[in-house]
């Protein structure tokens, strides 16, 4: 079934202010011209700490980055903010949590002064620092998921470790990942995606981007929903510049 007339969505980005390192604001920018591109009106509605939230009136949730201090921030609120949200994930609802928001998707995140940062348990994961003397992991990386190939960057000091059961977002082919350790990326719950990825992810990424809206626009709409497709010659361009970029430098580290 094409697009319905006058589609709209209404999306919730969480403590844009605060969690937004490196850009991951850059996600938003991606969805809004994806849906406007396609004649779908998207919504965008910034919610802060304290601010009321009902997830039940929001089509998509997106969450970026931000460091320990930021984390620790927002996280009493997002904890008062999670039983309904996991609730909602756990209906469908689409979202995007990158990397310091990815962390508090899961249990907990045990910061790098051994301080515990509560999550809200959509990822059944939990992160911990290894301390301010480890090494940060940081670069470009290459994955392989379901959405294919997925480039972005790393900069996190977090080791990510997913539960017996819990899905990763992707495999590692270039870079860290979630602990440098066991080959995993990112979480992936029903239509929920964590991801240590910046770029930030969506632009260089639209078969992720384009997922999340016609999750989104399937939940509202019904099943039957089809995304008529956009010309991806840029993104495809700067998602294979990324891809090489991520090679070349790979190739250089080995030597
Ligand atoms: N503060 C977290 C860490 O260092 C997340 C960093 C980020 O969001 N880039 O692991």
């Amino acid at each position: 079934m094409p697009l319905p007339a006058n589609p709209a969505l209404r999306l919730a980005h969480l403590y844009p202010d605060v969690m937004n390192i490196y850009g991951d604001r850059g996600n938003v920018i991606a969805l809004r011209f994806r849906c406007e591109a396609r004649g779908i009106a998207l919504e965008v509605a910034e919610v802060n700490a304290g601010d009321a939230f009902d997830p039940a009136n929001y089509d998509l949730v997106l969450m970026g980055g931000g460091q320990d201090r930021e984390q620790r921030r927002i996280a009493e609120d997002l904890v008062a903010k999670g039983p309904a949200l996991r609730e909602a994930i756990d209906g469908g609802l689409p979202a995007l949590a990158v990397c310091g928001g990815f962390q508090l998707f899961g249990h907990r995140y045990v910061d790098h002064e051994g301080g515990v940062i509560p999550g809200i348990g959509v990822f059944d994961l939990e992160t911990r620092h290894p301390g301010p003397r480890a090494d940060r992991c940081i670069g470009d990386v290459v994955l392989a998921t379901e959405y294919g190939e997925v480039v972005g960057f790393e900069n996190h000091g977090g080791r990510t470790y997913l539960a017996e059961g819990q899905e990763p977002f992707g495999r590692v082919r270039r870079g860290f990942g979630n602990n440098a350790e066991d080959g995993a990326e990112g979480a992936r719950t029903k239509n929920a995606i964590g991801t240590y990825l910046h770029g930030s992810l969506l632009p260089k990424n639209p078969a992720i981007a384009d997922a999340l809206i016609l999750a989104a626009l399937r939940r509202r709409y019904g099943d039957d929903v089809e995304l008529p497709p956009l010309d991806d010659a840029a993104e495809t361009a700067a998602h294979r510049a990324a891809a090489r970029t991520a090679e070349r430098r790979s190739r250089a580290a080995a030597e």
